[in-house]
């Protein structure tokens, strides 16, 4: 049955790394390149002190499923890691891709192409005989993790004047930011029923029919992540951007009717799906000792939501029936992409310069515990 298709000998977990090229600022400041990449390994080339403050090299190696230099493009990215998932989409499997990494290192760079090129790939099965015939759509939504919050990336809303002036005075007294997310990206629950299914309340989902949409919302979404004038991307550095795609079989209104307060069944049945998720910066899980006490919260709160998916990805390697999703928003909300049939792959960004060493180290390791 499903499980002889060649579709489901995918490993169930797979750990990628990626190396950037250095930039142009490091190249300006003749910084080293301390990765070196060769096959599935990498070697991190530390230069460290003795005691009497001459030089030492420490080398560390990392073996992974595959280790993607400098040189590789995003569509070799693509084929790589997602590809070979494509399939199993169609045969009641939820995958879940991360990008993980420090700010700056390539998430999302990395991940920004994969969704686009998964729907060209889901739409072009769509249109194969067999799956027409089962009207199967695609979906999509993407929403955000934010200090233990939900917030829609998609949602429109419709400003009174009075709210624009609301908005105007907040975001000359406040922060820019924190004002759009005040008053534009919509605030969402989440609520589980009672067969393991995870329900966003309100979470809008579209139907994808061509790919230039997928772009345009990913756009949207995407500036929404970012508003504001001041320190954009460091803001969306300390948010998890969830972009899910969703198979379902259209089923008939009667049948939707019962459901028609669970969103997430309203336009029919889950086939499969895929979440591509371009998670917080992975330094900012040590911003608990900052001064600012919102910046301390928010850092708390991804270090809490690093470890838990750390855990969660643990323990489905293991076959374990209990998978620790309670420990974040973040692990509750793919609750059910940890449950039954999963893909999981994992992409751990890394930059190649010397003064990022120690982060490099610490996503490298974070990688091989969960592997
Ligand atoms: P992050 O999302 O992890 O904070 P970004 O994806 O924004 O990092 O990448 C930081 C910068 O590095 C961007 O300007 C991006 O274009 C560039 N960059 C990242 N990865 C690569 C790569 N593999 N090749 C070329 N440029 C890259
Ligand atoms: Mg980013």
């Amino acid at each position: 049955k499903e499980s002889s298709g060649r579709e489901n000998s995918v490993a169930k977990i797979r750990v990628v790394v990626r190396k950037r090229p250095l930039n142009k600022k490091e190249t300006a400041k003749k910084e080293d390149d301390i990765i070196t990449v060769s096959n599935n390994s990498l070697t991190v080339h530390e230069t460290k002190l003795k005691v009497d403050l001459t030089a030492y090299m420490e080398k560390h190696e990392f073996c992974f499923d595959a280790v993607l230099g400098e040189h590789v493009s995003n569509d070799e990215v693509y084929r790589v890691t997602i590809e070979p998932i494509i399939p199993t989409i169609f045969q009641r499997t939820k995958a879940t891709c991360f990008a993980y990494g420090q700010t700056g290192s390539g998430k999302t760079f990395t991940m920004k192409p994969l969704p686009i090129r998964a729907v060209q790939d889901l739409m072009r099965m769509l249109n194969q005989p067999v799956y027409r015939d089962q009207r199967l759509k695609l979906w999509l939504s993407y929403f955000e993790i934010y200090g233990g919050k939900l917030y829609d990336l998609l949602s429109e809303r419709k400003l009174s004047p009075y709210s624009k002036y609301c908005l105007h005075v907040l975001e000359m007294h406040v922060n820019s930011w924190l004002t759009n997310k005040l008053l534009l990206s919509r605030k969402l629950c989440m609520r589980e029923d009672g067969r393991q299914q995870v329900c966003i309340v309100g979470l809008q989902e579209f139907e994808v029919s061509d790919i230039q949409i997928v772009k345009d919302y990913i756009d949207k979404g995407s500036a929404s992540r970012s508003t504001g004038s001041t320190g954009a991307n460091e803001e969306s550095s300390r948010s998890h951007a969830i972009l899910q795609l969703v198979v379902k079989k259209h089923v008939e209104v009667k049948e939707t009717r019962r459901n028609n307060n669970d969103n997430n069944e309203s336009q029919g049945k889950v086939v499969g799906k895929i979440s591509f998720i371009d998670l917080a910066g992975s330094e900012r899980g040590a911003d608990t000792i900052d001064n600012d006490r919102q910046t301390r919260i928010e850092g708390a709160e991804i270090n809490k939501s690093l470890l838990a998916l750390k855990e969660c990805i643990r323990a489905l390697d293991n076959d374990q029936l209990h998978i620790p999703f309670r420990g974040s928003k973040l692990t509750e909300v793919l609750r059910d992409s940890f449950v039954g049939n999963s893909r999981t792959v994992m992409i751990s960004c890394i930059s190649p310069n010397e003064g990022s060493c120690e982060h490099t180290l610490n996503t490298l390791r974070y990688a091989d515990r969960v592997k």
